[in-house]
């Protein structure tokens, strides 16, 4: 089990206690615990890629994306769809295999983060707040001075029809571990309703393996009961 952050990516090792694989198994560290086999995969984290500088830590130059991309591509590794990550399973022969994330679905990903992981045969998973697609948000102007642009509908679905996979980061981009459980149903059924409605129903589908996180990344009090009704991957 390990995490780490650096500027810009948050590394999580994910635990998937599914032995399922079809390929070849992952060169992540696999242990067992008890009866259940455990496989890690390593998901890297990103946000913004290129544009406005800012005062923040999650943005990453392009130049230094496609470098790092391409380190990894290099080395051999190849990404996972959301599906096969969260099913234990890879569709590649490659043993080294991890997912790759970005949150909030920013405009400049369209730019400088999709054509470069295109070039490579990389794709992605993009968390998207649904309300804010083919907006601008508030909440960076205090790190960038001035309003971000999330992508649009019709870059959702032209990535989308690349291979590119869109998933859900609520509604509104509000704290879900201050809400209560009501709130938090709200938002996360409302933006699978939306991201479904728009991306087909495999958008925001509700994984058939339980994801063990290896880092503590919210708190228990993270409503379980709304995460279950909401079924949000
Ligand atoms: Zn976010």
């Amino acid at each position: 089990m390990s995490s780490h952050t650096v500027r810009g990516i948050i590394g999580v090792s994910m635990t998937v206690p599914s032995p399922r694989r079809q390929g070849v198994p992952p060169l992540a560290s696999q242990s067992r615990h008890g009866d259940v086999r455990v496989v890690s995969i390593p998901v890297l984290c990103y946000h913004r890629i290129g544009g406005p500088l800012e005062l923040g830590v999650t943005r990453v130059g392009r130049s230094v994306f496609a470098r790092q991309m391409t380190a990894l591509a290099r080395g051999g590794w190849r990404t996972l769809s959301l599906r096969d990550f969260a099913d234990g399973q890879t569709p590649h022969a490659a043993r080294r295999t991890f997912l790759l994330t970005f949150d909030d679905g920013y405009a400049s990903l369209a730019e400088h983060a999709y054509p470069v992981l295109a070039d490579l045969g990389f794709t992605a998973t993009t968390f998207l707040i649904t309300d804010y697609v083919g907006r601008t948000n508030t909440w960076d102007v205090r790190y960038t001075w001035s309003r971000l642009a999330h992508l649009s509908w019709a870059e959702v679905e032209h990535w989308q029809a690349r291979g590119f996979e869109f998933a859900s980061h609520g509604a509104t981009h509000r704290r879900l571990t201050w809400l209560d459980d009501a709130a938090v149903a709200a938002e996360l059924q409302g933006s699978r309703g939306v991201l479904t409605a728009r991306l087909g129903p495999d958008a925001g589908r509700r994984s058939r393996t339980r994801l063990a996180p290896s880092t503590t990344v919210s708190s228990a009090t993270l409503g379980r009961r709304a995460m279950r009704s909401a079924s949000v991957v």
